[in-house]
């Protein structure tokens, strides 16, 4: 007697099905991004708990699938082919959590980072709002040390939990972490929540500060909308805003990726806009500086 074929996997099958955790497939990423642009993961998922996201990275990690994280979106482009891979995100209230413990405040990575801001300014512990105008998720500013003209994040970070590829948790203390101009050694595993060290201040004080820092930033950045995207890091001494109008950049187009009239450090995407025509348009942008004032700037935003 001939042995009985093995049952293919149904077509919906996903490397996941055993895990508990409800696993999207062809999610598309232009619906997480910012900019609104990009192609689908091949997978997607929201675990609600810790536990549950553990089995996930685990499971990536055995199978050799490609992970990654994606916080507001508001610093990534993703390919118009997409992502072949898992995208995780850390909406759950589970990793959204803010909780005061005076003077340090204790967010979950998930945790919008105006939030974070708020919840500091009213509790009246000052050092975040800076921040505030700051789009994206507490894991986002973590990773790229998010900062404004009030400072960076990194300087109130004293200690991080991340999870490593083999799903383990574990504490990172401000000893071992390292932050720099939109920069940090945290990207080499799941962030999960952080404790920032902050200072008491009155929250009458600290209130008028944070309006006055929003006011600012909206000056210094689009408004409006989402289909904004920040190109490059400042270089030392100046703006890349600076550099790119002196050399003549402002006028530079790439399909119908332009740069944001007012703000030329900002690409805006129209309506008929590929994350390709971003992508060159940043790469245009970056030679024409190049060229003309010998600086080459660099990138801001992240290429997946
Ligand atoms: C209008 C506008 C204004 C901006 N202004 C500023 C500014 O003033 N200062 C500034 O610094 N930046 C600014 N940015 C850039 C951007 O907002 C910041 O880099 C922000 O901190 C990104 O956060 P996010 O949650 O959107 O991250 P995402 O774009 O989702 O992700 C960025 C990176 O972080 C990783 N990541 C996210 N969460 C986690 C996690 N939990 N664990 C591990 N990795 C994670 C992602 O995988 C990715 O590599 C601006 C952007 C826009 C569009």
């Amino acid at each position: 007697m001939n042995p009985r074929p093995a049952s293919p996997a149904p077509a919906d099958s996903t490397p996941f099905d055993d895990l508990g955790v409800a696993v999207s497939s062809h999610e598309p990423l232009a619906h997480h991004t910012w900019l609104g642009l990009g192609g689908a993961a091949a997978w997607f998922c929201e675990p609600v708990d810790t536990d549950a996201l553990g089995r996930v990275v685990k499971r990536c990690t055995e199978r050799g699938i490609p992970l990654r994280v994606i916080g507001g979106g508001s610093n990534v482009l993703v390919p118009d082919a997409g992502f072949d891979g898992m995208v995780v995100r850390l909406s759950a209230p589970a990793f959204c959590r803010i909780d005061v413990a005076r003077p340090a405040i204790v967010a979950g990575s998930g945790a919008k980072l105006v939030h974070v801001v708020s919840a500091a300014v009213q509790a009246g512990l000052s050092g975040l709002e800076g921040l505030v105008d700051v789009p994206g998720t507490v894991g986002g500013a973590l990773v790229g040390n998010a900062g404004s003209h009030g400072g960076d994040i990194g300087e109130r970070v004293a200690a991080v939990t991340v999870m490593e590829a083999d799903g383990s948790t574990s504490v990172r203390d401000r000893s071992t972490l390292a932050f720099e101009a939109r920069w940090s050694n945290l990207d080499d595993c799941l962030i999960l929540s952080c404790r920032l060290e902050l200072d008491e201040e009155d929250p009458a004080i600290l209130t008028k500060r944070m309006q006055k820092q929003w006011i600012v930033g909206r000056s210094t950045q689009p408004s409006g909308t989402r289909s904004v995207a920040m190109m490059f890091k400042d270089p030392l001494g100046t703006t890349a805003e600076t550099l790119i109008t002196q050399a003549g950049a402002k006028e530079l187009r790439a399909g119908d990726a332009a740069i944001e009239a007012q703000h030329a450090n900002y690409v805006v995407a129209g309506p008929q806009c590929s994350s390709d025509d971003v992508r060159m348009l940043v790469e245009t942008v970056r030679s024409r500086v190049r060229e003309k004032l010998g600086v080459d700037l660099t990138p801001l935003i992240e290429v997946w």
